[in-house]
């Protein structure tokens, strides 16, 4: 049985193959260890290409077990300093993190989409939820606060303290070259702590364009590290005696393995997986605004997001009622260049991930579903890019392939239930959890689902319900490995560890009086 999530996993190394002629003049970009520009000793190089054209934008070394450890020992150097700092003197760093993001955010856009190719206003919302993060972790003198007990026994008190944990990496994906590494990075480094990043391979120019920024600002040297590179690098990380905690997000097979490996190592982890979010629209739904928030969530950033609502499920009458605007809607919708205003969504990341979404919409079907929308062949489009249209599959029924499988491309399937009852039990019956939506006006439906469901975000006539960065963004089952979810009061839990000090004093004495520079005479 193909597995989508291996098969994403699998697509690392046949992505960007070295193109020999085109590659020759495109820059090999330096990791950024201790404060300075170096060059990987790593032999092996990988293009990252643009998938609007397929453009070689950059190459990147390959990274492994060495330049990991030396990025380890930058950060080991830099911890006592940095965690000894005052927690005003580090959230000033976040503060002026905060000015240079929204003073470059046209630069951080552009960037995204010209490498990871999502539409510039998604790009621009997705630098927008960084500076949201870094706004929420400028909260930390507030959030980091212990907690302390006067009077445990008599003259005695107790106090639970957080301190930094130490060293701690993120591994990132392609879909969010800029919000997923910033999920983590300003956390990590306003608690005291100083950081690794390996981001996905596919986009690592957004990183190096957010590091020169890391240091336009004055980080001491060694508190962010940037190491690039795919599988070595990554296990490099997992086995490193330095890295005290990591932060995952991809698919749901590497975050198992990554959860597993670096868990047996006695770090902390959370690893954030795959998905498959299912959108259940009620017959009383209203069907203009559920029409467009199903587009917008299936075919949003060409469906690569974790959040993407990829099967819509119909109850009852709502089939009839909702179908044949959404047909038309999605006609209308224009697959190019994300730089192009009129663009509703941009490429897929690879050529991979465009056959990868061929065959599942020929595996569709093959299987009986009824191709009521083809992206197959979108028109007008740049040459070279790697272009699906919006496709619906209708008729689909939950054993079919692309009703199990993440498809991670502009492809939604739909699916008919008779009752609520039964389109909880669908979810349910899914293995992951990560986002799901309900549309109707019904609040007693809305309760139900939203309670029963085992899903840890949950939209009311809301497409894509990921949660704002003040609160935890938290899948269930294998959408998430781990404990504590990211941003919100968890990142705080996650990038810190607690210590309890219970104390008490003798220099007062017996009888109250308080010490003095005389010293304490009873
Ligand atoms: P991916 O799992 O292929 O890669 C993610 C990272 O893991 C990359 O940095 C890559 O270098 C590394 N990696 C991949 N395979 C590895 C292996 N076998 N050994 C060691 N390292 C490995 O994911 P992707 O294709 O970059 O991103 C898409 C996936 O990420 C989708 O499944 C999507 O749902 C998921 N995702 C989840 C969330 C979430 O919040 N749950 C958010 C964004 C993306």
């Amino acid at each position: 049985m193909t597995n989508v999530s291996s098969t994403l996993a699998a697509e690392i190394s046949t992505t960007t193959p070295p193109t020999p002629q085109k590659a020759a003049a495109a820059r090999i970009l330096s990791n950024y260890v201790g404060g300075r520009w170096v060059t990987a000793s790593a032999s092996g190089l990988l293009d990252v290409s643009n998938p609007t054209n397929g453009e070689i934008l950059a190459r990147i070394p390959l990274s492994g077990v060495a330049e990991v450890e030396a990025a380890v020992a930058a950060a080991s150097a830099a911890l006592p300093d940095w965690r000894d700092r005052s927690i005003g003197e580090r959230t000033e760093f976040i503060y002026a993190l905060r000015e240079k993001f929204r003073q470059r955010i046209d630069d951080l856009a552009a960037s995204v989409t010209r490498e990871g190719g999502k539409v510039l206003s998604d790009a621009r919302a997705e630098i927008t939820r960084s500076i949201e993060v870094l706004e929420v972790a400028c909260a930390a003198p507030m959030t980091m606060q212990g907690r302390v007990l006067e009077g445990v026994a008599r003259g005695i008190n107790t106090e639970t303290i957080r301190q930094p944990i130490g060293v701690c990496a993120a591994i990132t994906p392609f879909n969010f070259p800029a919000m997923v590494p910033m999920w983590f990075l300003p956390f990590a480094i306003v608690c005291g702590n100083t950081f690794v990043l390996k981001p996905s391979e596919q986009v690592p120019l957004t990183s190096e364009m957010m590091f020169h920024i890391f240091e336009e600002i004055g980080l001491p040297p060694g508190v962010v590290n940037l190491v690039h590179g795919a599988h070595d690098a990554v296990n490099g990380i997992l086995d490193s005696p330095g890295i005290r905690a990591v932060s995952f997000v991809g698919s749901v097979n590497t975050a198992k393995y990554i959860y597993r490996r670096a868990a047996e190592k006695g770090k902390r982890v959370q690893a954030l997986g795959g998905a498959k979010n299912y959108m259940v629209v009620m017959p009383d739904a209203v069907v203009d605004k559920t029409v467009s928030n199903v587009l917008g969530s299936a075919f949003g950033n060409a469906g690569q997001r974790c959040m993407a609502g990829s099967v819509l499920v119909t109850v009852g009458s709502a089939h009839d009622a909702i179908m044949g605007r959404l047909k038309e809607d999605a006609q209308k919708l224009i697959a190019g260049d994300g730089r192009d205003a009129k663009v509703s969504l941009g490429p897929v990341i690879s050529s991979a991930a465009c056959s990868r979404i061929h065959e599942a919409i020929e595996s569709g079907i093959k299987e009986g579903a009824e191709l009521l929308v083809d992206g197959r062949h979108p028109t007008g489009v740049p040459a070279g890019g790697n272009f699906v249209g919006p496709t619906i599959l209708d008729h689909v029924k939950p054993e079919m392939r692309v009703a199990r499988e993440e498809i991670f491309g502009p492809v939604l399937s739909v699916i008919q239930v008779d009752t609520l009852e039964e389109a909880i039990a669908l979810v349910n019956s899914d293995p992951r959890g990560n986002g799901t939506s309900i549309f109707t006006e019904n609040g007693a439906a809305v309760r139900e689902y939203s309670r029963r469901v085992e899903v840890g975000m949950v939209g009311v006539n809301i497409g894509v319900a990921a949660s704002p960065a003040y609160f935890p963004f938290s899948g269930w089952k294998d959408s998430f490995f781990g404990d504590l979810h990211v941003h919100g009061w968890d990142a705080v839990e996650f990038f810190t560890r607690k210590k309890t000090v219970t104390s008490r004093y003798f220099s007062s004495g017996t009888t109250g009086k308080f010490f003095t520079e005389q010293g304490d005479k009873h």
